[in-house]
């Protein structure tokens, strides 16, 4: 497959275009970012981790029935994927409350929750990416209300297969957040990353963050802890 030119750089990733058109290769740059940006530093090897973890999350959840743009892991730090047209929606799944949610409601991070809640952000920098709900998404026309029940499903099914995934090497899965995309028959596809970049992850035993919160809330070195997850994953993952 031949790397072409850039079509997108985001925050922690680049995606260019290969001689397949309906193929992007994504690659994952050693860059942390934080508070819409605010936060950055350069952070070597993070790449390289985020990639090697997503790939391996991705791989899993296909085995287990989930459908989504992976296609494969070509090098450390590179993928390929399908091309999908991007929901702009960062649909959040929380099991355990924690970061917004505890601001927002002034609930205890770490209370448990009755039933896994499901939150979408509308992905718009200029707005700072804003909390809205299922009939914001349908008047914005971002994705019909038939869609919307479509990715509540799959966000749940995901956050399911994650939690078991995750436990099986020790770790509680507190909240996660999943992109999608659609496919030009429609077909909604689980899109994105899934990592430490985008889950918040606490050790069983001990509740340290083998998370992203690492580096947001200045506790100590990212890539030890992300290397400890893919080393979970590598050893064990189910
Ligand atoms: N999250 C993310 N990208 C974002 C915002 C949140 O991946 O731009 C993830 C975050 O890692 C966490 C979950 O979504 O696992 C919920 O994040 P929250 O709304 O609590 O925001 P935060 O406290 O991180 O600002």
């Amino acid at each position: 497959m031949e790397k072409r030119s850039l079509a997108y750089e985001g925050k922690a990733k680049k995606l260019y275009e290969t001689d397949d058109e309906s193929v992007f290769l994504v690659e994952y740059l050693d860059q942390a970012t934080a508070l819409n940006g605010a936060k950055k530093d350069a952070v070597k090897g993070k790449g390289q981790m985020n990639n090697q973890i997503t790939s391996q999350i991705f791989e899993k959840l296909t085995v287990k029935g989930i459908q989504s743009h992976f296609i494969e892991k070509i090098s450390k730090n590179e993928q390929l994927v399908k091309r999908v047209e991007m929901i702009p929606l960062e649909i959040v799944v929380r099991n355990v409350a924690a970061g917004s949610f505890s601001k927002r409601l002034d609930i205890t991070e770490g209370t448990d929750l009755p039933f896994p809640i499901t939150e979408f952000y509308y992905k718009e920098d200029r707005l700072d990416d804003p909390f809205i709900n299922d009939d914001h998404v349908a008047f914005l026309q971002v994705a019909t209300k038939e869609e919307v029940q479509k990715i509540k499903e799959l966000a749940l099914q995901v956050n399911h297969l994650l939690q078991e995934l995750f436990l099986s090497i020790d770790i509680r899965l507190i909240d996660f957040k999943i992109e999608v995309g659609r496919t030009e028959d429609g077909t909604i596809l689980l899109a994105d990353e899934i990592s430490p970049d985008t889950c918040r992850l606490w050790d069983v035993n001990t509740n340290d963050h083998l998370d992203k919160d690492v580096y947001r809330r200045d506790l100590g070195d990212l890539i030890p802890v992300y290397e400890e997850v893919l080393q979970r994953l590598e050893e064990k993952g189910a």
